[in-house]
């Protein structure tokens, strides 16, 4: 994958470009030792990256929950700029030239203390392909549900860390079931979010259309792409609903998408092996309230 990287530290605040060539992560960082740390991905689009304020917004509330400083957003968005400026050209998927922007704060070494980088990267054919064709996704309860961390601070409730083996892991399941994509359950069956995504449904009954997604506040990361959907959709009439959802609301819906930043909206096609219901002119209705800046 070709990167470009600016790093921000306490010599270069506003940030500097990396040479690729050169190690940048120390063996003891934190980040890399103990996945202490918080990131978001935002996309870019023809050299502009979108819902800036939500992400950073979201970066310091993580950051903050951690006890990790947070770069301010001015500078945050002049080194995104830089690292776009010099990336590799952005892939192309029919909505412009599109790139990956990765903002990642580390504990860093015992010695030296936090930093942070972007990392910027052309999106992947899979992703395009993954939103023209769509996933196959499997139900993976994580146990308790996530609502009761929620008056523990140390848990870091709704925080993006960058603890995401449990995560992976969850994605190397679904694939071993023969699936693409893992959507996690609390042990009562309440539908949660993907593995790095939020889900969506719509239903359209009787000229009545509403778009459904779980409760954003029950533990679960609290999507800016689900939000910008739901800005979108309200403005255009649309009835919305927030959880709890179960699979056989799933089931019963006219379509389901994993949502977020990068990915936009991707149906899900089948659900534990059950066929759902595609509908290419929702998708493309949602895509474009999401694709847009
Ligand atoms: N939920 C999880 C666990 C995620 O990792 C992500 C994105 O990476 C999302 C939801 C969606 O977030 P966003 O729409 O802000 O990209």
């Amino acid at each position: 994958m070709t990167s470009t990287v600016v790093v921000l530290d306490a010599a270069h605040p506003a940030g500097v470009l990396a040479d690729p060539a050169v190690p940048l992560v120390r063996i003891d960082d934190q980040g890399l030792t103990r996945g202490d740390g918080v990131f978001e991905t935002m996309r870019a689009v023809d050299g502009s990256v979108q819902k800036f304020e939500a992400h950073h917004q979201r970066l310091s509330a993580s950051a903050r929950l951690a006890q990790l400083p947070v770069p301010s957003a001015r500078d945050v968005r002049g080194a995104v700029e830089l690292a776009l400026a010099h990336a590799a050209p952005g892939g192309d998927g029919g909505l412009g030239a599109e790139h990956a922007v990765k903002v990642v704060i580390s504990r860093g070494t015992p010695e030296d203390g936090p930093w942070s980088w972007i990392a910027v990267s052309p999106v992947p054919e899979t992703t395009f392909r993954q939103r023209r064709e769509g996933v196959t996704a499997v139900l993976l309860p994580r146990g308790h549900a996530p609502a009761q961390d929620a008056g523990y601070p140390w848990l870091l409730p709704g925080a993006k860390t960058l603890s995401y083996a449990i995560n992976m892991a969850a994605l190397r399941h679904a694939r071993s079931l023969g699936a693409d994509e893992a959507v996690f359950t609390t042990d009562g069956r309440r539908v949660l979010e993907g593995a790095t995504s939020s889900v969506v449904c719509a239903r359209v009954r009787a000229g009545r259309r509403t778009l459904l997604t779980p409760e954003p506040s029950h533990g679960i990361l609290p999507g800016t792409t689900q939000a910008k959907i739901f800005d979108a959709a309200r403005r255009d009439g649309w009835e919305l609903g927030y959880g709890p959802l179960y699979p056989a609301d799933l089931m019963a819906a006219d379509a389901v998408w994993l949502v977020s930043s990068v990915r936009l909206a991707v149906p899900v096609r089948r659900l534990d092996h059950q066929p759902l219901p595609v509908d290419p002119d929702l998708t493309r209705l949602v895509t474009n309230w999401v694709s847009q800046a």
